[in-house]
């Protein structure tokens, strides 16, 4: 079995969210790390390396996915043992933006990497950083299915089983934007190559992870974010898109270790899923994120006031799906399907003992399609040790805390 202490690694999206928490836990174990970075318009240094304190523990090797022969150079210098290919365009609104973008970096910077890989005839073991997005449209209830049909929409392959969840590694994929295709893209040319040429590729389907660092575009430390500028009085309200979606959120250094575990005990040619096995709703993130920064919340109403749940961040550990969770109230009343709140709603006031904090939905936020759901099964890779150590408010607080650190800064 490989270890990873004293391992060249090569890290390609090194300077990201995952990638810089990732190089830092590798370093930590005594390995040597490569990444690939491209050239910065500003000449400015990357802030997640410099952040962790790892800028130069790290050699950094200029380069672009879609620049194939920068890719065999950075090869040739690092030598790796391991390569974690975790650099991508990953945020979903963006691939709807500029498609050809995301399938430049996330289709043809994959197909780069495994061509130089084969042509020169290295021997690395390489880890894909899959997603969970990959399984996209998951069917929760019959209800939905037949909703879907009725607005026309196609849902292929059929489900052979109602709820779809959770997710196992063999559930239908059912990408829904051009992010989640290139992302399907990856995951099978991996297992093609291993295949074809017999390389040792490993395919990761992370769900959503977040924690100190993650981008501001993303949900939960957009939150994040706007709730400390409430706790500051910056702003007067939250703004956000569709309340109603359930996310797995895993903290960074959870799916971090499960990178390392699938590189040093995955076996050549699989796909195994990486998350928590919860699923919580934005609506419950926002109201979690207002408790952890102090506020007590009563009751939430929609702006006209038509809907309405009392002490909605009570905690309960129900049984949803076969499994059982943590999750607040508010979040089993929407898995129940009891309330669903739209854009004709406007927004929800949160009453809380220092007053009504106004959460208004913003259209700009919403999608031309919606994953609503996603929660992991993760026996797979849990046969291989993985464990999850983190809560979701462990992941709260430390997003938190990166904000505060920074105004702290200034
Ligand atoms: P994704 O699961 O990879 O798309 O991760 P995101 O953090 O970007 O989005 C998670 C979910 O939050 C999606 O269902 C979004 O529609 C929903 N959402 C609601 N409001 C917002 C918002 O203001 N920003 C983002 N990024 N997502 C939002």
């Amino acid at each position: 079995m490989k270890e990873l202490e004293d391992s060249r690694i090569l890290i390609t999206g090194i300077t990201g969210f995952v990638g810089s928490h990732l190089a830092k836990k590798l370093l930590d174990t005594g390995s040597e790390v490569y990444g690939i970075i491209r050239r910065r318009a500003d000449w400015s240094n990357p802030q997640n390396l410099i952040d962790k304190g790892i800028y130069d523990d790290v050699s950094l090797l200029e380069g672009d996915l879609v620049d194939i022969s920068s890719i065999a150079r950075a090869l040739d210098v690092s030598q790796p043992e391991i390569v974690f290919h975790l650099g991508a365009q990953s945020f979903v609104p963006q691939s709807f933006l500029n498609p050809l973008e995301t399938m430049q970096i996330n289709c043809i910077g994959t197909l780069n990497l495994l061509e130089a890989i084969r042509i020169k005839n290295l021997d690395p073991i390489v880890v894909f950083a899959g997603s969970s997005e990959e399984y996209g449209l998951v069917i929760s209830s019959e209800r939905q299915l037949e909703e879907i049909k009725n607005s026309g929409k196609a849902v292929f392959p059929e489900p052979e089983r109602i709820p779809e969840l959770p997710i196992k590694e063999s559930n239908p994929l059912r990408p829904m934007s051009p992010y989640a295709v290139s992302k399907v893209y990856g995951d099978f040319l991996f297992r093609n190559y291993h295949h074809s040429y017999g390389l040792r590729t490993i395919v990761s389907r992370a769900f959503n992870h977040e924690g100190a660092g993650r981008g501001k575009m993303f949900v939960t430390a957009n939150v994040a974010l706007q709730v400390m500028q409430i706790k500051f009085g910056e702003v007067d309200r939250i703004r956000v898109g569709n309340v109603n979606a359930f996310r797995d959120w895993s903290h960074v250094n959870d799916i971090v270790n499960g990178y390392c575990l699938l590189a040093i005990k995955g076996k050549y040619g699989e796909v195994y899923n990486q998350g928590s096995m919860r699923t919580n709703s934005v609506i419950s993130y926002i109201l979690l994120a207002l408790e952890v920064a102090g506020y007590k919340i009563k009751r939430i109403e929609t702006f006209n006031g038509d809907k309405k749940i009392e002490a909605p961040t009570q905690i309960s550990d129900s049984k949803f799906f076969g499994i059982k969770f943590e999750k607040t109230i508010v979040d089993e009343i929407l898995l129940k399907d009891e309330i669903r709140f739209d854009p004709q709603d406007k927004g929800i006031f949160v009453i809380t003992d220092a007053g009504k904090i106004p959460i208004e939905f913003d259209l700009k936020r919403f999608r031309p399609a919606e994953v609503p759901i996603l929660l992991s099964d993760t026996s797979k890779i849990q046969k291989l040790g993985f464990r999850t150590e983190h809560s979701l408010k462990d992941i709260i607080r430390d997003q938190l805390n990166y904000y505060l650190d920074a105004k702290r800064r200034g």
